[in-house]
């Protein structure tokens, strides 16, 4: 008899089972082509067909407006730490961009970022990323080319409840773990970039949106492929994209849009959090989230067992009670330790549920 498993990973994370099963379907004759997306050429119709449906999903759930591009690149998260300077540090000659660093994320988004121009983080340094500093204690440039931040910080469960006001200063956001979770207001943004493999697919696909008006401006260092403009220019397809991922993707927005779109993800995200974060709070201190209420994560909600600091021996057993339970990945980010339980969009209400119920029963177990 095969245990089912809940697989509450951040990322490479769970996929919607109809999309698995469809892609399975697929795999070796996709919609009657004798081929396999895998051994499709990327200049084919049949690719540009997905391509194109893949942006026009993406498109519509996001209510992108027409002046902006929508990029699906290779290079992961972390390529697009290095991309977005080496596209946008140049808008103002001095080079100088704002960062807000709240969690690892951001911090290697801006390490990154001091190769090419004049980095400055806009607010006192955080000793522990548990918080967003209050906006009235950031110091931004006027004259900065872009203020950057990360939406939802992944390892530390610290996500934005609100987008940063720039006073016209173009703004950026990494929303790797947290696209499409809930809506967003695009024009609010000059760009915003996630990797697939959290909410939207898997792993291989970076998206990227980006206002037309700030393409065109890389430095002449910038390498070719991720160079906006030329990668605009030529829909994503300058070389080879990650056809097999940008696939999936396409079958993962169908789903969404199926299941209500961001509306409906958000409302959902947010009932499976408070799940878990209900248990927390109602422990009496058994279960410790170090975040500030105000910018938990609806979609990484980390916590410590036992005691603040967490008990390592008592978080070994929750663990592997879980992993008996066929609940996996629950391991904290190896930075920062504890449990971690990532609850993106294809993660049930079931699932989170099943999860809380396994959180009080080993607390009764541990009075
Ligand atoms: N940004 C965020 C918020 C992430 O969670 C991650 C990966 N976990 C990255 C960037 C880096 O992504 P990649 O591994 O695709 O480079």
């Amino acid at each position: 008899e095969q245990k089912q498993t809940i697989n509450f990973g951040a990322g490479p994370a769970k996929l919607p089972p109809s999309v698995l099963l469809q892609a399975q379907r697929e795999l070796i004759n996709y919609s009657g082509t004798g081929i396999s997306v895998l051994e499709m050429s990327h200049r084919s119709s049949d690719f540009n067909k997905i391509l194109n449906q893949t942006e026009t999903l993406l498109r519509e759930l996001l209510k992108i407006p027409v002046n902006y591009k929508v990029l699906f690149l290779q290079g992961g998260g972390s390529g697009q730490f290095s991309a977005v300077p080496l596209n946008l540090i140049g808008l103002t000659p001095d080079r100088c961009a704002d960062y807000l660093v709240t969690g690892t994320w951001s911090a290697k988004a801006a390490k990154e970022a001091e190769k090419y121009g004049k980095i400055n983080v806009v607010h006192p340094k955080l000793d522990s990323y548990t918080k967003i500093p209050d906006p009235s204690s950031w110091a931004l440039n006027p004259s900065a080319s872009y203020v950057y931040y990360c939406c939802n910080e992944t390892v530390h469960g610290v996500e934005f409840n609100f987008t940063p006001e720039t006073n016209g200063v173009v703004l950026v956001s990494d929303m790797s773990s947290n696209f499409l979770s809930r809506p967003v207001d695009v024009s609010k943004f000059g760009l915003i970039f996630a990797g697939a493999q959290k909410n939207v697919g898997c792993a291989g696909v970076t998206v990227v949106i980006v206002r037309e008006d700030l393409i065109g401006h890389a430095l002449k260092e910038c390498p070719i492929v991720l160079d906006y403009k030329m990668q605009a220019e030529m829909n994503s397809l300058y070389n080879t994209p990650p056809c097999f991922s940008i696939y999936i993707m396409g079958l993962v927005l169908d789903w969404i849009k199926n299941n209500g779109g961001s509306t409906a993800m958000e409302k959902l995200n947010k009932q499976k959090s408070s799940l878990i974060y209900d248990i927390i709070d109602a422990s009496n201190g058994f279960y410790v989230c170090p975040v500030d209420r105000i910018c938990r994560s609806r979609m990484n909600v980390p916590f410590r067992i036992g005691k603040k600091e967490g008990d390592d021996a008592l978080e070994k057993e929750f663990l592997d009670g879980a992993s008996k339970r066929g609940m996996i990945s629950l391991k904290g980010h190896r930075s920062v330790g504890g449990i971690r339980a990532s609850l993106y969009n294809a993660v049930t209400l079931d699932d989170a549920g099943a999860l809380a119920a396994y959180m009080e029963e080993f607390h009764k177990e541990h009075q």
